[in-house]
This record gives structure tokens, sequence and C-alpha cells, in this order.
């Protein structure tokens, strides 16, 4: 896998560095990054203690941690519930009246709902799944709109002990029924519509389809807001939300399952990542102040959806045991009208963002015009994950959103379901190199090496890996422990995350893309990223995706799909600028052999691009598994 970029003179390796705004520094929370990174590996028991110690423990830990190459456990005997700490802690306290959630609807409606009146909404609904029979160690799946009751519902299921497993509200039938199986869940949460674009959207029919035939799933939980009949097997929501408003919490070993999350699946079979109480509560709360500097001054909006790995870490978990007040809505961020997240940002005065490159590609082919009617000078931080971040919509973002840095920053950050939060990000006080991701996280040993582990020079393309395990980071794999054991064993002393990925001289890396994907021209291994960022540098380019087609003579040409940006056609004359374009940028090796133009390209739900399902179509193969296909 070595030898990614090298030699291809391009955009990417520029040394373009940004410095971080004045602002943004002056006001950070956490501001001795470096000494925290070095903290962090020379002490990880000391350092990771600092951090558990900051949380309420019904019984203390008798070890840090323990690892032995593969497994790996954290604050070794120590109880705890993470819902003590997200929801006891402050509804007992002077935060009690303060917005835990500012919820809203596309059709503008809008929720607040406190710490105070959380605790009891969750208290509530534990009280009436336990009154269903659930218990710890159950598996509750939980498919719902994107409305605060989903919320509850995971913290109820938390609560008790029960291992809850959202499944995003978009998915289809075969995906939840695969999902509820592998589970094999007890008792099913869903809603019975969502509201996206204007348009109600049936989710009970997916629902009842999925749970055809499937005999072990005890009831099914309705949350109704369309009067939906309920049979024998179903009960109302509401009905649970009448009980005691008192429910005590289930004491959890550190180490015991608070959530299974199947992976957005862009490279092939979902599987059930496995995260515990303790270290998933300490590490990504940890995250929130020091990576993504958020405190209890700011309000916090992340796009996400508790059917992904950001929502549960960044809607749900480290915010509440933060004691931070978090926006989030219900449908498409770009709806009713492509200036309603800049609407929003300038009535709440959103002060710390979280979203995905997608997103921001999209507000940049909308054209700047929406962004520059609001006033978003309370935007400090936009935080930035889920597929590379294009310089180019960096450079958008950076000038049209965060002011060109007069009021913020619009930074990268790289993770995986199964790291639970960032592992490579450039934080608030570091300058940006665009099209680089940044530096490890405190915490994080990231590194690229070669298939023996050994790290190759900087410059020169590389398996990304980490060499140590940190506390949010996945247990282990629902039913399929050798799948777990086979990313620890692949590479000696590394855990493989299936990415490549090239350092500069500084330690900033830049992820080029999914170990599966990357392109092989005459010899040349080279990123999707790199090719994409390329046409996305473009002003004609929106969106790009770019594959490799086997070719007799060079191995691989590469053929990429392109959709415009508002006000470009797609012409002959285009696709031949562009190939030029690319050409230019990176050099005769990377030169697209086609272009087409596309509306839309192929995406998972959480907005990856799937290049896997552009090539088989090319190559008129079989997808394999597409359940997390967006449309
Ligand atoms: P998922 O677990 O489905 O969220 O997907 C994780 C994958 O998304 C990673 O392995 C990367 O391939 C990609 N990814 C996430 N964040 C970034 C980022 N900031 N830059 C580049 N790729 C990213």
């Amino acid at each position: 896998m070595t030898g990614t970029a090298s030699g291809i003179s391009n955009l990417l390796s520029e040394e373009l560095e940004y410095a971080a705004p004045e602002i943004v520094v002056n006001q950070a929370l956490q501001k001795d990054w470096k000494d925290e990174c070095r903290r962090s590996l020379e002490s990880p028991e000391t350092f990771w203690a600092e951090q558990a110690n900051q949380f309420v423990w019904t019984r203390p830990w008798t070890k840090v941690m323990e690892w032995d190459g593969v497994h790996h456990q954290w604050f070794v005997g120590g109880k705890t519930n993470i819902t003590v700490n997200a929801l006891d802690r402050h509804a007992n306290s002077s935060r009690r009246n303060r917005a835990a959630y500012i919820w809203l609807g596309e059709d503008g409606s809008e929720r607040i709902v406190t710490y105070g009146q959380l605790y009891r909404m969750v208290c509530r609904f534990a009280n009436g799944l336990k009154s269903l029979g659930v218990k710890k160690g159950d598996r509750v799946v939980i498919y719902m709109p994107l409305v605060i009751e989903g919320v509850v519902a995971m913290l109820a299921c938390a609560r008790l002990g029960a291992i809850h497993s959202v499944v995003y509200a978009g998915l289809g039938h075969t995906a939840l029924r695969d999902r509820i199986v592998d589970a094999r869940a007890k008792i099913v949460i869903a809603g019975d519509v969502g509201f996206r674009r204007g348009k109600t959207i049936a989710l009970k029919p997916i629902v009842d389809e999925a749970l055809d035939g499937v005999d072990f799933v005890e009831r099914v939980v309705v949350f109704s807001r369309r009067a939906a009949e309920l049979t024998d097997r179903e009960v109302d929501f509401n009905d649970l939300m009448k009980f005691p408003a008192e429910c005590p919490a289930e004491e959890m070993d550190s180490e015991d399952p608070l959530f299974l999350l199947y992976t957005s699946g862009s490279t092939g079979k979902p599987k059930g990542v496995v995260h515990v109480h303790g270290g998933f509560m300490v590490g990504t709360t940890y995250h929130l102040a020091s990576f993504f500097d958020v405190g209890e001054q700011d309000v916090f909006w992340c796009t996400s959806d508790i059917g992904w790995v950001v929502g549960h870490s960044y809607i749900v978990y480290a915010p509440l045991c933060a004691g931070v007040t978090t926006l989030f809505r219900e449908g498409a961020v770009d709806y009713p009208n492509p200036g309603t997240a800049w609407e929003i940002v300038e009535r709440y005065a959103v002060s710390k963002m979280f979203t995905a490159p997608t997103a921001l590609r999209m507000f940049m082919r909308y054209g700047e015009s929406y962004p520059a009617q609001y006033d978003l000078t309370s935007l400090r931080v936009i935080a930035c994950a889920g597929e590379p971040l294009n310089p180019e919509a960096w450079r958008w973002a950076q000038t049209h959103l965060a002011g060109d840095g007069k009021w913020g920053y619009v930074i990268d950050n790289w993770w995986q379901t199964e790291l639970g939060g960032p592992a490579i990000g450039t934080p608030p006080t570091y300058p940006m190199r665009p099209g680089k991701c940044g530096l490890a996280v405190p915490g994080a040993e990231a590194d690229v090496v070669d298939e023996q582990g050994n790290a190759v020079p900087a410059g020169v393309g590389g398996r990304l890996v980490l060499k140590r395990p940190f506390p949010n980071m996945l247990r282990t794999i629902w039913g399929n422990a050798a799948r777990y054991e086979g990313d620890w064993q692949q590479i000696p002393g590394c855990y493989v995350t299936g990415d490549v990925a090239v350092k500069d001289k500084d330690g900033y890396i830049t992820v080029l893309g999914r170990a599966d994907d990357v392109l092989n021209v005459a010899g040349h291994r080279i990123g999707t990223a790199e090719v994409e960022s390329a046409l996305v540098s473009h002003p004609a380019v929106a969106e790009a995706a770019a594959i490799g087609v086997p070719d007799p003579l060079k191995g691989e040409t590469i053929k990429c799909f392109v959709q415009t940006r508002a006000g470009h056609t797609p012409s002959d004359a285009l696709a031949a600028a562009l190939i030029e374009h690319v050409r230019r940028e990176l050099g005769p090796i990377a030169t697209p052999s086609a272009i087409e133009f596309v509306t839309a390209l192929p995406k998972t739900r959480s907005g990856k691009i799937l290049r896997r399902f552009l090539k088989a179509k090319e190559l008129g193969q079989d997808a394999g598994d597409v359940s997390t296909m967006e449309g």
C-alpha cells in the first residue's frame, strides 16, 4: 500500500497553512494542546484517570487500563451508569433549568427541554420499558425520527442497562431487519412517521415489513404522530411516558455494553460495533471540551442524526455529560430554503457546529449569497468529519461561513464508528493545512505504516493505523469477536483502520480514502480524495467521485463522476477542461480518462460517497450490500 501520493506534485502537498483565528485561539478551552498530547502518551493512566475523576462513579475503579495487545479495558472494576452523569448530576444541581436541547422541526416548530425535564422524561420512559420486562443486557432496537423522544429512548435503555442499537430511520426494511436479527432485539422502539423536505415519510410499514416473521421481538413501542393503529404486540410510546418520574439507574460495570451501532457499511456488510458505559463516557466528553472546544457557554449544533455515531457521541452522550445546550433539527438542513441553516445560526446564536463535508459541498453548490444574508458572527468553530474535507470546500466555508477568520474557524477531524470520537484532527488553536486532516489527538497514537508495521517516511502513503487503544474505542464486534481481533492482528502492534493516508514532516495526516478504493494507475497508487479534491477545486464542480476501471495497459484508469455547481452546465468542453485541470493539479499519472456528469452522486445515508456502488455499476457487477444507500 506504500507509494500513495508519492511523486505526484499536487495541491494537497502544497505547504499551505492558515493560522488559527485569534478570536478562536483566545477563547479556546484547551490552549496547551501539545502538552496535552504529550502527557496522554507519556502517562496514559494518569491522564485518563484525571478525566475519569470528573465523573460520578458508584464504585471507584481499581486499575485505569488493561491491554493485551488486542483486547482493552478501562477504569477496571469501576461502577457507574452513563445516565447518572448525563442527567442526575445536572437535574440535581443549578443546571436543572438550563436547556439540554433546543429541538427544531422543518415547519418552524421549536421545543426546548431542560435538564430537569429530560431527567423526568427518561425516568418515566425507563419505568415504562421496565414494565415491558426490559432489563440489563437486553437489546433494544430504536428506529426513530430525529426527535427528543428518540434521545429519551436511548437514555432510558442506558438507564436500565439495556443495550440500545439505533438504526437510522432512513434505512430500508432489509437493513433494519438484518440489524434486529443480528442484535436479537427483545424490543423495537419506532416512530410511525418522519418529516423531511416537507413530506411525511411512513416508517411504520418499514418496521412491519422488517419484523414480518421475526418472533423473538416481544413488543414494539410506537411513537405515533399520526395516530397509528396498534396491534396486540404494539405499545403506545406515550403510555410508557405515564410512569413515575423517578427511576434509579442500574449500576453498570465500566465495561458493560452501552450500545451497538452498525457501521454505515460504505465498504461492505454492516457490523455491530460495541461501545461501553465507562470509556465512552470519559473519552467522548473529554474530546468535546478539549478538541471541539464546546462548553457550558455554547449553543452547540450537531447536524448529524442519532442513527450515526456522531449523533451518539455529540448529540446525546458527551454534550449531556458536559451539561451543554445542544440544538438539533429533524429534516433536511437546506429545507425549506438553502439559507435555513444560517437563519438558525443567527436566531439561536449558535457558537459551535459539527457537520460533514457533504453538507459544506452542498452549501458551496448553492453559493455564498445565502450565508451572506445572515449574521453568522456567533460561529466560532465549525468542525467537519465523515469524509475528506476537500481544500476548496474548506476555503469556501472558511471564507463565507467563518468570515475568513474574523469570527470563526472551520476544522477537520477524522474518526470512525469504531472509535467513538476524533482520533486525528486540527484543534481550534492550530493552523489548518487545507486538504490535511490534522494531527493525532490526545490519547491517540496514529501512524502511517507499511504492511509490516514500519512507519513510512513523510510524504509517502501507507496504511493508517492506531498504535494503542483509548477509552472510547470499540471493545468488540457483536457476535463476531474474530472480526474485531482481526483488526488488531493484521499488522503487529497496530489497529488497522482500513484507510490509507500520508503524513507530512510535522505530523499532519492527510486521509486519502479507504484502502479498498485506492486507485492504481501504472503502478502509482493514488487516493480517491486527491483526484476528487482536485476536481472540487475547479469553480464548476460541486462534488466528485473517482473510481478505478481495469485497463490492460495501465492496470487501472481513472473515471470520475461530477456534479456541477449552480450556474454551470455539463458539456464535452467542460469535461475536457476538468481533465486538463486535474492533470495540471496532480500531474499526468492522475489524469482521468473519462468524466461523466451526474445530477447526484450515490451516497450512504450518512453522506459518504459510495464509490463501491459506482464501480460495480461501471463494471456491470453486483454492488454487494447497499442497504445504507440513500434514495
Ligand atoms: P463511519 O464509521 O461509517 O463513520 O466511517 C468512517 C470512515 O469515514 C473512515 O474510516 C474514513 O474513511 C472516513 N472519514 C471519516 N472522517 C474523515 C475525515 N475527516 N477525513 C477523511 N475521511 C474521513
